[in-house]
């Protein structure tokens, strides 16, 4: 069902977005790339074709509402419409909050809520269309605070918090857009390097070696949320390696 879909992914230059990206190149999505590493998205944009896919790919930072909306009408312009907006961007530099990693604090905040700007972005188009799908990458840690990610689970509540809102509204427009949140847990990403603190990132890392899953699966639960017939919704998924307790 995917092949005739036009999905736009924040985060896609690595991780979750990327593998999503290659599963829906291979049904023959049409895709919209959105990342800062442009080498990255270059790479990426031209193994979407071999795999069967289009893309085109706009630099972007997500902290950045113009450019978020540049995404948008990159995707407008490109291919007429936005099906599917994935908010999959985002960092986890986990800490003590005695440590008072600040600039961490703020990157968190800024980066992981700006899922906003891409709501903000897709949802006029959507609208119009009467049709579209949200889907915000949240995490177990938008259900469960631990010790160090007192900070990173709060933007993932706010991701919670808003796509529930944004269901509650969407549905109340009667405009037929879909609100999906992907809540993994631990997954095999580049994620752990944004952890500033060493202690916390030796941790973490021996966590993710003995538990973390493949983004394959993400991208698989991503998949399979965009194919379910338009009117009905998995409004959330938790997904998480089958032997992680917490
Ligand atoms: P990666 O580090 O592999 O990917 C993160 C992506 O976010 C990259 O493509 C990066 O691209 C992008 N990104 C970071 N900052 C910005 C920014 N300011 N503007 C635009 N893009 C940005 O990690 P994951 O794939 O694991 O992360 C994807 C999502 O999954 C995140 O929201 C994360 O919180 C969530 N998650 C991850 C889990 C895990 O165990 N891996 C578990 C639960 C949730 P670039 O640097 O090129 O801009």
């Amino acid at each position: 069902m995917t092949e005739t879909k036009i999905v736009v992914i924040t985060g896609a230059s690595s991780g979750m977005g990327e593998a999503t990206a290659k599963l829906l190149a291979k049904d023959g999505a049409r895709l919209v790339l959105g990342a800062r590493r442009e080498e990255r998205l270059k790479i990426l944009k031209s193994e979407v074709e071999k795999l069967g896919g289009q893309a085109v790919y706009g630099m972007t930072d997500v902290t950045d509402v113009a450019q978020v909306e540049a995404l948008a009408q990159l995707t407008m312009q490109t291919f007429g419409r936005i099906d599917v907006w994935i908010n999959s961007a985002g960092i986890m530099p986990q800490s003590p909050l005695a440590d008072k990693r600040i600039a961490d604090w703020d990157n968190m905040i800024d980066i992981n809520i700006k899922t906003l700007y891409g709501i903000g972005a897709a949802l006029p188009y959507m609208n119009k269309q009467q049709a579209g799908q949200i889907i915000n990458v949240s995490s177990v840690a938008g259900h469960i605070a631990h010790q160090n990610s007192a900070v990173y689970s709060a933007t993932k509540f706010a991701v919670q918090a808003i796509s529930e809102s944004l269901r509650q509204e969407m549905a109340a427009a009667q405009n037929n857009v879909r609100v999906t949140v992907v809540a993994p847990g631990a997954v095999n990403t580049e994620l752990l390097s944004s952890v500033t603190d060493p202690q916390v990132k030796a941790g973490m890392a021996q966590f993710y070696d003995s538990f973390a899953i493949s983004a394959d699966r993400v991208a698989l639960t991503i998949k399979q949320a965009i194919d379910l017939p338009a009117d009905a919704a998995w409004n959330e998924v938790i997904i998480r390696p089958t032997n992680q307790i917490g």
